[in-house]
């Protein structure tokens, strides 16, 4: 159905009651039955907005003036929340935040997967929802005097020097600020994305929250760092902690970040950290939950709805470097992990292996080829585990599953609607949703996991 337009008129003001909140942060106000979308407002508040856009069946305003405020509304604790656009909900109380990504994902669920008395727990939060990050990497530019780095300006290719990210570990803006000094001083020069010239592009900083190692990584257009030995040295004087120092090279005319080639400068090629028991080697092009803390609280719901005994064969699809297979693993019978990217199953195994893990075998390749061919080869899982990209899982996988019958399917999703999507195609064939619980990862953002257990009912 589209939404007839209403009577308003580009560049009008006019006053509105918000009703909602997309999935993206931004306030939803209705005109006779027609959503504007407006950044900055939240559910329950009333503003003055301009009419920014008018689309066929929605619209645009900005806003201009409150005129009501909600019982959620805070100040933002960031002073570069509005230009950043890192995070998107920094204006709502956290509690607020946590309602609002559980309403999310109820409705998401009703909409698309046609869920309607599934049970869906209230988001599992932080603590203490602040400095969780634990990697940063910044662009890096110049004004006079030096070198900064820390965020594109929102919507545009100014960077913005960043003295704090209240996500971003401590440590990590620390590092960042000693980098930049230290290169600043050495007359390193920021590449310049319009003219391709200069050598310094990004500075990566990941550190071990447990273990308090700290890995950076320096990205240059060029292959030589000037001044390279000396230049590490001032910075392994200046970084106490610091045990990975890594040069990448990116030649590329790109926004992509990394290049192909990556040398050790420093140290070690791997710093580590734990989450829960379980120790994994980090390297600079590693894939590794940027907050560990929530990542354990979401696997260690995984392990429940997985009710292991010690008897199951279970299948992780979409496994990266093996966190939840390894997860499984301490209290399965047999864990298979299939992941697309090679780099990663070395990762994988190394991280079994350096955790004593034998029970697990690793495989490179499409979830939606690789565990068909495990299934034709007889291997048969007890419980099925799923941690797809943002776009859900394979119609073929979701065939294979109904065909393999796993007595459960545990489901990680990252993105609501296609988890929606995917659970309504299980349902129809022989799958039930038995509960839905939702983890803030990544506070102040608008992003929402979720964790859900389906069982087969036998018909
Ligand atoms: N559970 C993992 C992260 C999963 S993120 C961990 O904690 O490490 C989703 C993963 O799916 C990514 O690693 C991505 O590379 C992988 N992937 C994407 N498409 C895939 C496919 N068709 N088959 C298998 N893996 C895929």
């Amino acid at each position: 159905m589209v939404n007839k337009h209403p009577d308003i008129r580009k560049n009008e003001y006019c006053n509105v009651y918000v009703e909602d909140l997309t999935h993206e942060g931004k306030g939803v106000a209705k005109i006779d039955g027609y959503p504007l979308f407006v950044a900055g407002v939240l559910p329950g508040e009333k503003a003055t907005i301009q009419v920014t856009k008018l689309n066929k069946g929605y619209g645009f305003g900005r806003l201009i003036e409150l005129l009501e405020k909600s019982e959620s509304r805070v100040a933002p604790a960031c002073p570069i929340y509005e230009e950043c656009g890192g995070c998107q909900l920094q204006h709502m109380s956290y509690q607020g935040q946590l309602l609002a990504k559980e309403k999310q994902v109820r409705e998401i669920l009703q909409r698309i997967g046609k869920l309607d008395d599934v049970p869906v727990h209230p988001v599992l939060g932080m603590d203490n929802p602040w400095r969780y990050r634990n990697k940063a990497q910044v662009p890096i530019g110049e004004r006079e005097g030096g070198l900064v780095g820390g965020f594109y300006k929102q919507r545009t290719h100014e960077i913005i020097d960043m003295e704090a990210c209240l996500i971003q570990m401590e440590e990590n803006d620390a590092v960042l600020q000693k980098l930049k000094t230290v290169c600043s001083e050495f007359g390193l020069r920021a590449y310049d994305e319009n003219t391709h010239k200069g050598t310094l592009r990004h500075i990566m900083v990941r550190s071990g929250k447990v273990t308090g190692h700290i890995m950076v990584v320096l990205i240059t257009k060029t292959s030589d760092i000037p001044n390279r030995k000396k230049l590490v040295k001032t910075i392994v004087n200046a970084i106490p902690g610091v045990k990975s120092i890594v040069h990448n090279v990116n030649t590329k005319r790109t926004n992509v970040i990394f290049g192909e080639q990556t040398n050790i400068l420093w140290g070690d090629e791997f710093i580590y950290d734990y989450i829960g028991n379980i120790r994994f080697a980090i390297s600079a092009r590693s894939f590794y939950q940027v907050n560990p803390e929530q990542t354990k609280v979401l696997y260690d719901k995984a392990l429940e709805y997985a009710q292991l005994t010690g008897q199951e064969t279970v299948i992780d699809a979409y496994c990266g470097i093996g966190t939840i297979s390894l997860f499984l693993a301490q209290k399965a019978k047999k864990v298979y992990g299939v992941e697309i990217v090679p780099e990663a199953i070395e990762d994988a195994r190394r991280n079994a292996e350096l955790n004593g893990i034998h029970n697990v075998e690793f495989a490179v390749g499409e979830a939606e080829s690789v565990i068909p061919k495990w299934y034709k080869e007889g291997v048969k899982a007890d419980v099925l585990v799923v941690d797809p990209p943002r776009k859900g899982c394979d119609e073929t996988l979701l065939k294979t599953i109904i065909d393999m019958k796993p007595k459960k399917v545990v489901y990680v999703s990252c993105n609501p609607a296609t988890l929606a999507r995917d659970l309504r195609i299980l349902e129809d064939d022989g799958y039930k949703t038995m509960e839905v619980q939702p983890v803030d990862m990544f506070p102040h953002t608008v992003h929402v996991e979720c964790v859900v257990l389906m069982s087969r009912v036998e018909k």
